[in-house]
């Protein structure tokens, strides 16, 4: 960060979304007086206990600003070293989304980090329920979770996803068997079972049947989950998947993020590294002047669109099971054409893995989809058995940055046919 600015940051709330922002400003200004970090939040409104899965940058912050590792680990946090798809499509049985190996994510519960992340000394810490308008502060972020309105009178927009509510539930068996996330097909939906340590507060929901309660009752889904899984019903939850609109107000002061920016059902664990990411890219924008605000802005929404496809692509290869719920996640369509997408999927596919692997051994290679690097992409469609159409013109693939911040060139094209990346 550039020495001579002088600013305050106020960070609003103390979830996965306030503390991995405040954590990410605290330590890039650790040795930078001119800059203040706080973090505000209200002790009586406790962080959403689910939402335990990374990739691999939330692990690496918390080494370095914590010194959490494996031997030291006061969150409880588990390996994950990817995502197992049990029952998508109707090629294979299991599909595997791996992390390489030198690399992790993690599992863990985000009330156990906030009390570890809270002690860091890397920023002031203050109790209190505030509203981001009253802060005297140079950049704020809004981080005080799920809005209570999210229609777009209120600056949001809907994402397409066929899930929107979760049964959440303890496992009565040793989840830590395995070091992956398990992403199990239902006929209503998906199951999450994430790793958890039975002493981690997250333990009596680390498993989730995600379904579409405009599709399967509340009754049946219970029964359902209950006869697949050995489980103990903890919770109920409904969701709705949006962005915002504006996610930085006219002053280009206040910030949103966390669940006031975003949500995007977990399929692919992707909120902590939006959080982190729009965190380092404001910053790119406001310290460094990488890019204006409009192009972070921009960028943002280009990239939870890209997330917003990942994912949806998923669904529409189907699972084992024939289901309305199935047939309804098939029948889906997004409405902006985004070529991009296509032409990283057929250069997974015209590339050799060991040219996809290469130069970083397995690394996230140069080009970037969302969060996923061609590798991603290819366990994906040699799981499912899709070859991209050939009419894809790769003369012009576009190369994003990777590794750094967002990727500017991520910009979103419309159009309304998507009809041909579909099996
Ligand atoms: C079923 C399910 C599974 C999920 N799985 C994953 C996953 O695998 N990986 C993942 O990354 N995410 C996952 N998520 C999402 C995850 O739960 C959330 O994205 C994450 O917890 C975001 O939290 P947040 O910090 O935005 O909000 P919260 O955790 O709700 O925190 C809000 C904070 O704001 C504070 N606050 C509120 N109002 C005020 C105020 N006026 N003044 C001061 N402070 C205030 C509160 O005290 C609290 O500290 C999942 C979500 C669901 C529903």
């Amino acid at each position: 960060m550039e020495k001579d600015i002088h600013k305050k940051i106020v960070v609003i709330g103390g979830g996965n979304a306030g503390c991995l922002t405040a954590l990410h400003y605290g330590w890039h200004s650790r040795k930078n007086d001119a800059i203040s970090v706080e973090l505000i939040y209200n002790p009586d409104v406790k962080p959403e206990p689910v939402g335990q899965a990374t990739l691999v940058d939330p692990p690496a912050l918390l080494y370095a600003t914590t010194r959490t590792n494996w031997m030291n680990n006061p969150i409880h946090a588990t390996m994950k070293s990817g995502i197992l798809y049990e029952g998508w499509g109707k090629k294979q049985d299991v599909i595997t989304n791996p992390f390489p190996m030198d690399r992790m994510g993690m599992h863990y519960c985000p009330c156990e980090m906030q009390e570890l992340v809270l002690k860091t000394g890397l920023f002031k810490v203050t109790e209190g329920d505030v509203d981001p308008k009253d802060i005297d502060a140079d950049l704020v972020f809004d981080c005080r979770g799920t809005p209570d309105d999210i229609s777009p009178q209120n600056g949001y927009r809907e994402l397409v996803n066929p899930t929107n509510a979760a049964i959440l539930a303890k496992p009565n068996w040793n989840t830590l068997e395995c070091t992956y996330s398990r992403h199990v097909a239902t006929p209503d939906g998906w199951t999450f079972i994430i790793p958890t340590h039975p002493e981690s507060p997250s333990y009596e929901y680390s498993v989730g049947y995600c379904y579409n309660s405009n599709i399967t009752s509340k009754e049946d889904a219970e029964k359902n989950f209950l006869d697949q899984f050995d489980v103990e019903i903890t919770q109920h939850k409904e969701y709705k998947s949006y962005i915002s609109t504006k996610p930085v107000d006219d002053d280009g002061r206040i910030f949103l993020n966390g669940n006031r920016l975003c949500f995007l059902e977990p399929l692919e664990s992707t909120g902590a590294q939006i959080y982190m990411d729009w965190a380092s890219v404001v910053g790119e924008s406001v310290f460094l002047k990488k890019n204006s605000i409009e192009e972070g802005v921009s960028s943002l929404k280009g990239y939870i669109y890209q997330i917003e496809r990942y994912i949806h692509w998923h669904y529409q290869f189907g699972s084992k099971y024939d289901t309305p719920f199935w047939d309804y996640a098939k029948s889906l369509k997004l409405t902006n054409y985004e070529p991009n997408f296509d032409k990283v999927a057929r250069w997974s596919d015209e590339t050799s893995w060991d040219d996809v692997m290469v130069p970083e051994y397995g690394g996230m290679a140069n080009i970037k989809y969302g969060q996923w690097s061609p590798i991603s992409f290819k366990y994906w469609m040699e799981g499912v058995g899709y070859k991209p159409p050939a009419k894809t013109d790769l003369s012009k693939l576009w190369i994003p940055q990777g590794g750094e911040g967002l990727d500017l060139t991520g910009k979103e094209v419309h159009g309304d046919d998507n009809s041909f990346w579909k099996p």
